[in-house]
């Protein structure tokens, strides 16, 4: 059978997180790694970094920069079916930066980029609701997050403006790379019971391990 590597992106709050558990439950052998987990541990030896958020603020853009690559070698070493949950437009006070640049992008060599979308205020919505309850998420690996105290609180326009730039980010990383681009486009399916988003994208993800 054939091995596939998959990198998944979506913006935050679009349940990405929800939705690779579930794909986990119906396929227990596909290794779920995150782009940013691996960031941290390294950021953690390194520079003494306590916090994932405080990586983007007090790191240098070279610092950051390191810390990608040497993230990225180490998850070119997971083998098997593999799903990356990781960012491709990461968003800083200079604009989108590449989650995916090609040095990056090569030692991955995904097969298939997969960039979740779902309705803007949607999004939004959710985001002010996990602000409100401050719920934690447990994450694929077993650590617990708790959501940013003060994450920027952004406008529908801004989060739909996120969802373009993934797109597009994703059309430069297929094009370096090979891979193809599987767009999971939610945006006009509302949801007739909870979770229904993200039980729709994992079906769709589970797909591409048949
Ligand atoms: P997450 O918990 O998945 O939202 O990711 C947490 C953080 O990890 C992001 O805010 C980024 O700072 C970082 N991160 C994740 N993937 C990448 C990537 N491919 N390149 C650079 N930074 C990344
Ligand atoms: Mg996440």
């Amino acid at each position: 059978m054939n091995l596939v590597k998959v990198v998944v992106v979506a913006v935050p709050g679009a349940g990405k997180s929800t939705t690779l558990q579930l794909l986990k439950r119906m396929k227990p052998d596909v290794k779920i790694v995150n782009f940013g987990d691996y960031m941290f541990e390294i950021a953690k030896e390194k520079y003494n970094i306590k916090d994932r958020d405080e990586m983007r603020k007090k790191l240098s853009l070279e610092e950051y920069r390191q810390l990608q690559l040497e993230a990225a070698r180490r998850l070119a070493e997971v083998k098997g079916n593999v799903v990356i949950d990781t960012h491709l437009a990461i968003k800083t006070p200079r604009g989108y930066y590449p989650g995916l640049p090609t040095e990056v992008a090569k030692l991955l060599s995904p097969d298939v980029i997969v960039v979740i979308e779902l309705n803007s205020s949607v999004v939004l919505e959710r985001r002010l609701r996990d602000l409100r309850l401050r719920k934690p998420v447990v994450t694929e690996v077993g650590t617990i997050r708790y959501p940013r105290a003060k994450r920027d609180v952004e406008s529908e326009e801004e989060i739909e403006l996120h969802q373009r730039m993934n797109r597009y980010f994703s059309v430069a990383v297929a094009n370096e790379t090979r891979a193809t681009v599987k767009i999971i486009d939610l945006r006009n399916v509302v949801q007739r019971k909870p979770f229904e988003h993200a039980e729709i994208a994992a079906k769709e993800l589970f797909k591409l391990f048949q």
